[in-house]
C-alpha cells in the first residue's frame, strides 16, 4: 500500500467504503496470523519516570502521582500467574526508571527464562546500548518502544532531550533489531499538531521499519502534562488535524495490518478506555490480533494512571483474565495456545538464511 493510497483511507468517511477496509485487514490477518489471539500478561513494573513526555501522565514532573517500584518477589508473583493462566509471554512495563538496574533486570529475565516457559517482552523506556545489550544476553526475547511519531519537529516538542541528549527512538529500534530481539513501536494517534500526512507517513514507517509487533492507540489528554494543559502543542493547518477518536484509531490498526502483515498488533487499553464495551473486540475485528490482560497488582494499577479513566484500573488479574478470555470466544476466535513469536521475525530470518554467506 503507497502513500496516497494510506492517506485517502486516514481520510476515508463513507461507511461502506471502511466496511471494504475493515473486510480487507480481517483477511490479511486471517491469512497471515491466524485466528488465535495471543494473550500478554502485562506487568507494570515500576511509575517511576525519568522523562518529560509531554502528553504521558507518570512523567517526571508530575508531582501528585505517588511512585512504586515492585520488588522481585512481587513481579515473580505475577510471573506465575500469567503461566496458570495459560500466557505465553509476561511483558514488563515501566517509566524510563534507573531503579530498574542493568543488573537487576538482567536477574529478573534470567529467572524467569529458567523457571518458566514463558517469552518475556521489555518496554522499559530509552535505555542505553549496554543495558538493552544485557537484557538481551539474559533471555528477553521482545522490546517495545513507541516512535510516537516520525515527524521530527513534533517529535522534538513532545519528547525533550535529557541530560543534552536529543531523543532518538527510530534509531534505538535498529539498535533492538541488530541486538536480535523482536521489536515493536507504534504510535498514538491524535496528538496535537499531528496531521493526516504526518499519520501516513508514520504507517509507512512501520513497513520501512519491518516491525515485528505493532501498538497503536488514540492519544488521551491527561491535565496533569504539558500537552493536557494546551501547551507544547503547534496547532495543525486548518482540517488537518487527525481526531483522536476511535473510528480513526480502527483504521490506522487496519492499516498497520495490511502494510506489515505479519505483525502481531494487540487491541490496546486506550482503544477499550474510549469504547470498554466493544472497542477491544472490534480492534480483533479489524487487523489486531493480541490482547494485553494486565497483571499488575490491583493497589499499583491507579499509580500507572498514563491518562485518565485507562480501562480495568479498577478490576485485578483474575477478572481482566475472565473478562478478555470470554470476548474473544463471543467474536468466534481462540486463545492463543504458546509464545505466539512473531512470525514476521520467522520469515525475515528465513529469507535471511537462503542468503548464500559467500556467493
Ligand atoms: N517508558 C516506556 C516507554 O516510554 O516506552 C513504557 C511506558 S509508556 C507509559 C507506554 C506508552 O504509553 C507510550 O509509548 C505512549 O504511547 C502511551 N501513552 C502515554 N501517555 C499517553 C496518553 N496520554 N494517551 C495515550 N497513550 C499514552
Amino acid at each position: 500500500m503507497d502513500y496516497p493510497e494510506i492517506l485517502g483511507w486516514l481520510r476515508e468517511t463513507d461507511p461502506h467504503r471502511l466496511d471494504r477496509l475493515w473486510e480487507q485487514a480481517d483477511r490479511a490477518r486471517r491469512e497471515n496470523v491466524g485466528d488465535e489471539v495471543h494473550l500478554r500478561g502485562l506487568i507494570e513494573v515500576s511509575n517511576y519516570c525519568v522523562r518529560r513526555c509531554a502528553y504521558c501522565g507518570i512523567g517526571a514532573d508530575n508531582q501528585a502521582v505517588q511512585r512504586y517500584r515492585m520488588t522481585d518477589a512481587e513481579i515473580m508473583d505475577c510471573v506465575r500467574q500469567a503461566v496458570g493462566f495459560g500466557y505465553g509471554t509476561v511483558v514488563l512495563q515501566a517509566g524510563e526508571d534507573y531503579g530498574l538496574t542493568r543488573r537487576g533486570v538482567a536477574d529478573l529475565v534470567a529467572r524467569i527464562k529458567a523457571d518458566t516457559p514463558l517469552a518475556v517482552t521489555l518496554s522499559l523506556g530509552e535505555r542505553q546500548s549496554a543495558d538493552l545489550a544485557a537484557w538481551r544476553r539474559a533471555g528477553a526475547d521482545r522490546y517495545l518502544l513507541r516512535f510516537e511519531t516520525s515527524r521530527r519537529d513534533l517529535y522534538d516538542r513532545i519528547h525533550p532531550s535529557r541530560d543534552g541528549r536529543r531523543s532518538d527512538r527510530i534509531a534505538i529500534l535498529r539498535e533492538l533489531r541488530d541486538l536480535g530481539y523482536e521489536v515493536g513501536s507504534g504510535v498514538m494517534i491524535g496528538i496535537p499538531g499531528q496531521t493526516y500526512e504526518y499519520l501516513a507517513r508514520d504507517i509507512q514507517t512501520f513497513g520501512e521499519l519491518d516491525l515485528d509487533m505493532i501498538g497503536v492507540g488514540p492519544y488521551i489528554p491527561h491535565p496533569a502534562t504539558p500537552l493536557g494543559r494546551g501547551e507544547a502543542s503547534s496547532p495543525a493547518r486548518s482540517g488537518e488535524q487527525v481526531p483522536a477518536t476511535e473510528a480513526m484509531t480502527y483504521k490506522v490498526l487496519a492499516l498497520a495490518r495490511l502494510v506489515c502483515p505479519r505483525a502481531n498488533i494487540p487491541s490496546t487499553t486506550a482503544l477499550a478506555t474510549l469504547n470498554l464495551a466493544g472497542g477491544r473486540e472490534l480492534g480483533l475485528c479489524r487487523g489486531a490480533n493480541v490482547i494485553m490482560p494486565s497483571l499488575t497488582p490491583a493497589e499499583y494499577r491507579p499509580m500507572y494512571e498514563i491518562y485518565p479513566d485507562k480501562a480495568c484500573i479498577r478490576e485485578d488479574a483474575e477478572q481482566c483474565h475472565g473478562c478478555l478470555r470470554a470476548r474473544i470466544h463471543a467474536i468466534g476466535r481462540t486463545v492463543g495456545a504458546g509464545r505466539g513469536d512473531s512470525p514476521n521475525r520467522a520469515a525475515r530470518e528465513s529469507v535471511t538464511s537462503c542468503v548464500p554467506s559467500n556467493p
